[in-house]
């Protein structure tokens, strides 16, 4: 099983939702459906003791201006160069690029992409479509796209986990992973599960 049946070891995990603006509450509920301990992240001070920080989808331009009105970039920049595990829906996949096109809003790049935003164009704003990914198994995955991103460019050292059309929809460099979709609008926690199995390998490599 791709998974590795990691699931009965998530309850000592603290996971942060970043809870600036957008879908943070759903996020929340999937984790706690996960078995792990959830913080909201709006303040420097609720990083201190996470074990990892999730960036749900919203709109990326007020999350990264929010980052940092809160005094947050340093402090989760610091907390990324010690490993911590961070994972990126849609407008949070946005934040954690290195790069996004024929944009410079304030963002954290900590993930060797190039990202174009609402890269679906307007009127197809939002669909569902079942997406392969091999790491999830061979059930496919129904993925909600809104004003959905795509990842335009990968750099080495970073690992396509799936595609759409011609596009990349789910990458992961290291500790960091991202999505162009919403794992959190459906009841499939089989990502969530993935990135607390990336936690759980995150802290075994720190020992
Ligand atoms: N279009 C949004 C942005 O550019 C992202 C949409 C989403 O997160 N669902 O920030």
């Amino acid at each position: 099983m791709p998974m590795g049946g990691n699931e009965g070891n998530v309850r000592w995990m603290k996971v942060g939702v970043l809870a600036l603006q957008g879908a943070f509450r759903e996020h929340a509920a999937a984790l706690k459906r996960c078995g792990c301990e959830v913080v909201e992240v709006r303040k420097p001070i609720n990083i201190e003791g996470i074990d990892a920080l999730v960036i749900p989808g919203g709109e990326s331009t007020t999350i990264g201006k929010l980052l940092g009105d809160y005094g947050l970039i340093e402090p989760i920049l610091a907390k990324a160069c010690y490993g911590l595990p961070i994972f990126g829906t849609c407008a949070g996949a946005i934040i954690l690029a290195r790069d996004i096109a024929g944009s410079d809003q304030p963002h954290l790049g900590l993930i060797d992409i190039m990202v174009q935003r609402n890269a679906y164009g307007r009127q197809v704003d939002s669909f569902e479509v079942d997406l392969e990914i091999p790491v999830l198994g061979k059930e496919p995955f129904a993925a909600v796209f809104i004003r959905a991103p795509l990842i335009k460019e990968t750099r080495p050292g970073v690992e396509v986990l799936a595609h759409y059309k011609d596009g990349i929809v789910l990458a992961r460099q290291g500790n960091v992973l991202v999505s162009t979709f919403h794992p959190e609008l459906t009841s499939d926690l089989r990502l969530h599960r993935y990135f607390l199995n990336m936690v759980a390998g995150s802290v075994k490599q720190e020992r």
